[in-house]
C-alpha cells in the first residue's frame, strides 16, 4: 500500500473544523490545531492524522519522516492567476507612481492591449518556458494548485494556442503541481470588433465548442464590466459552458456594482472574483449559493485601490477565498502568501479565516472538493514549513519558510 509517515510536526492545522462548516462563519479555533502531530497517508488518501501521542500501534513499526521543527497545512491554492503572457508593464506601474491618469496609460500603449501585443510576439516554446518559471517560482511558496486564465491573446490562433499551453504545463508539472486550465478568450475586447458580441460571437464561443471538443478546460471565465462584456455575454458564454459540462467563474463588481455575484450565483458559477462594488443583493445572493467570493486584495494594493469589504461577505456566511491575481499590469505579484498576510489585517480576518481562504476554500473555487483540510479520506496535499509555529508563517511578511 506505500505507507508514508510524517512524525511529530510541531504544528498541523487541520482545518477540520472548518471543513465541517463548509468554510463558513469561522471562528479562530476551526483552524483545527494539533500539536506535536503525525500524518499517515497513503498515495490516494489520508489515513491518520493526530497527536503523535496517539499514533496508532500498527503504524509505529514503519519507516517515517521525523518532521520535528517544522508546521503542515493543507496544500495551498492560487485559484486566480493569468500567467501566461508575454512583456512586462513595469514601464505602466511607474508612469502610475509617477502621477499619470488611467487615460494617460491608455494613450501610451498601455493597459490588457499593451500585454496583447507582448503575447503574441512570443512563440509558443517561448510562453510555455515562461509558464514554466512561473510555476516554479509559485510552487516555491508552499503553493501547491494553481489556475491559470488564458486571456491575453485575445484572438482565435493565439488563445487557442495559450488553452493548449496551459494544458501542456498541466501535463508536464503533475503531480507535483496541480494546473487548473481555466478559458478566459472574453477577457477584452480587441480594438477591431465593434461589440463585445461581435467578438463573442466570431471567437469566444466557437474557440470554446473546439476545445470543449478536445476536453481539455477545466473552467470558463469572463470579465463581466462595463465596456467589457455584458450581462447577455455572461449568459451566452454560461449557457454554451454548461453545454460542454465545464463549470464556470467570473470577475465581477470590480468597478461597478454590476451584479456579476447574483450572475454568478444564478448560474452555480465556482467562484464570483474581485466583488470590490458588490452590494447587499449580492452578498445575499452568494449567501446561499455554493460560489466562492474569491478576493484579490494585491490588485488594490499594487494599484492602490480601495479593498473590498472581506467581513461583509464573511458575516453574512460567504464562502471567502483570497488569490493572487498574478497578470502583468494590475498586480505583478505571484507570491499569494504574501497577498494573503498582507491582507489579513485590513480585511479583519482571523486565522482560521486566512488559511481557510488560501486553502479550502480556494480548493472550492477551483472546483476541487477532494482537498483542502488534514483529514482521513482527503487527498495527501501538503504545504509544509520549516517552522514550529504556524503563526509565523504569515507573520514573517515576505519571508519564505516553505520546505
Ligand atoms: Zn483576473
Amino acid at each position: 500500500m506505500n505507507i508514508k509517515i510524517f512524525r511529530n510536526f510541531s504544528e498541523i492545522a487541520t482545518l477540520a473544523p472548518a471543513l465541517k462548516k463548509d468554510g463558513r462563519r469561522l471562528i479562530p479555533s476551526d483552524i483545527g490545531l494539533i500539536k506535536n502531530g503525525s500524518i499517515v497517508y497513503n498515495q490516494e488518501e489520508i489515513l491518520w492524522v493526530g497527536p503523535d501521542s496517539e499514533l496508532p500501534e500498527d503504524y509505529k513499526g514503519i519507516d517515517s519522516i521525523d518532521t520535528t521543527g517544522k508546521s503542515c497545512l493543507p496544500e495551498i491554492v492560487d485559484s486566480h492567476t493569468h500567467i501566461v503572457f508575454g512583456g512586462d508593464r513595469a514601464h505602466e506601474y511607474s508612469m502610475r507612481l509617477n502621477g499619470a491618469t488611467y487615460e494617460e496609460i491608455a494613450a501610451a500603449g498601455g493597459g490588457i492591449l499593451n500585454s496583447m501585443k507582448g503575447t503574441n510576439a512570443l512563440s509558443r516554446s517561448e510562453l510555455l518556458k515562461l509558464g514554466q518559471q512561473r510555476i516554479r517560482a509559485i510552487k516555491s511558496y508552499g503553493v501547491g494548485t494553481i489556475e491559470i486564465k488564458s486571456g491575453y491573446g485575445l484572438n482565435f490562433e493565439k488563445e487557442y494556442e495559450i488553452s493548449r499551453i496551459i494544458h501542456d504545463l498541466k501535463n508536464i508539472v503533475r503531480p507535483d503541481v496541480q494546473i487548473i486550465n481555466t478559458f478566459m478568450a472574453a477577457h477584452a475586447v480587441p480594438k477591431e470588433y465593434a461589440s463585445s458580441y461581435d467578438y463573442m460571437k466570431e471567437v469566444v464561443l466557437p474557440l470554446l465548442d473546439r476545445l470543449g471538443e478536445e476536453q481539455i478546460l477545466d473552467c470558463v471565465d469572463i470579465f463581466h464590466e462595463k465596456n467589457y462584456f455584458s450581462d447577455e455575454d455572461v449568459t451566452s458564454l454560461f449557457e454554451r459552458a454548461q453545454r460542454w459540462n465545464i463549470p464556470v467563474k467570473i470577475h465581477a463588481d470590480e468597478f461597478n456594482d454590476n451584479k456579476g455575484a447574483i450572475l454568478a450565483a444564478k448560474y452555480h458559477a465556482l467562484s464570483a472574483d474581485h466583488l470590490l462594488s458588490t452590494g447587499a443583493d449580492g452578498i445575499a445572493a452568494l449567501k446561499d449559493s455554493s460560489t466562492v467570493a474569491t478576493l484579490l486584495p494585491g490588485t488594490g494594493l499594487f494599484l492602490g485601490k480601495t479593498q473590498a469589504n472581506a467581513r461583509a461577505f464573511l458575516d453574512a456566511g460567504v464562502k471567502v477565498a483570497i488569490a493572487s491575481d498574478f497578470n502583468p499590469g494590475s498586480c505583478h505579484c505571484d507570491n499569494l502568501l504574501m497577498v494573503a498576510a498582507l491582507a489579513a489585517p485590513i480585511y479583519k480576518m482571523n486565522m482560521a479565516e486566512l488559511w481557510c481562504a488560501i486553502t479550502l476554500n480556494a480548493a472550492h473555487a477551483v472546483g476541487i472538493k477532494s482537498q483542502g483540510a488534514i483529514v482521513p479520506g482527503l487527498k495527501p496535499r501538503f504545504s509544509i514549513f520549516n517552522t514550529d509555529s504556524i503563526d509565523r508563517i504569515t507573520y514573517s511578511w515576505g519571508k519564505n519558510l516553505a520546505i
